[in-house]
């Protein structure tokens, strides 16, 4: 499956050139690209997800609503995969932290990634409270035995895919209108 950003985030990672591990923040910089592709909702949050294989190759790619459904990005990059593809040595690059409550699915990401058997996820930006009092997908993945590592220093670039959200109030004020999306 190609979507907008795919050929792109290859060309980018140019097949083994970066590594998971030695070149996270290159890696997670494609999954924020691709979130700038995401339709804009006032419901949901635009994301963009990266699998990588521990010897660089790109699995698949996703961003949020890609094919016009609430489909997540982390969602989407799941349902791409190749068969077969060895997931416990992939890396999986988030924009956004993955969601532990999800109102238009039955399953929340942080649950598909752990039973899809990812071994480790990167994160830039943790999931404000703006459509979930507390987010939990970071620890719902460490408790289940993921490596999860956050790149704080990216936060802000995979903030700024999100400018049609009222994210303008500090996160530890009410939660907003709205469920999660
Ligand atoms: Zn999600």
């Amino acid at each position: 499956m190609s979507t907008p950003g795919h050929d792109q985030v290859l060309a980018a990672c140019k097949e083994g050139a970066l590594l998971p591990g030695r070149d996270d923040g290159a890696l997670l910089e494609q999954a924020i690209a691709l979130s700038r592709h995401c339709p804009p909702s006032r419901t949901a949050y635009s994301v963009g997800a990266v699998l990588v294989a521990a010897d660089g190759s790109v699995l698949s790619t996703g961003y949020s609503r890609q094919d016009g459904s609430p489909v997540h990005a982390e969602e989407a990059a799941l349902r791409a995969l190749p068969p077969g593809a060895e997931l416990r040595t992939a890396t999986l690059y988030c924009s956004l932290e993955p969601c532990s409550e999800r109102a238009s699915a039955p399953r929340p990401c942080a649950e598909l990634i752990v039973s899809a058997g990812v071994g480790r996820v990167v994160v830039g930006w943790r999931e404000p409270e703006l459509f979930v009092a507390r987010c939990r997908g970071l620890e719902q993945l460490r408790d289940a035995g993921v490596a999860v590592e956050e790149l704080p220093a990216y936060a802000d670039l995979a903030r700024r895919s999100n400018g049609h959200l009222p994210l303008g109030r500090p996160a530890t004020g009410p939660p907003g209108e709205g469920g999660p999306a």
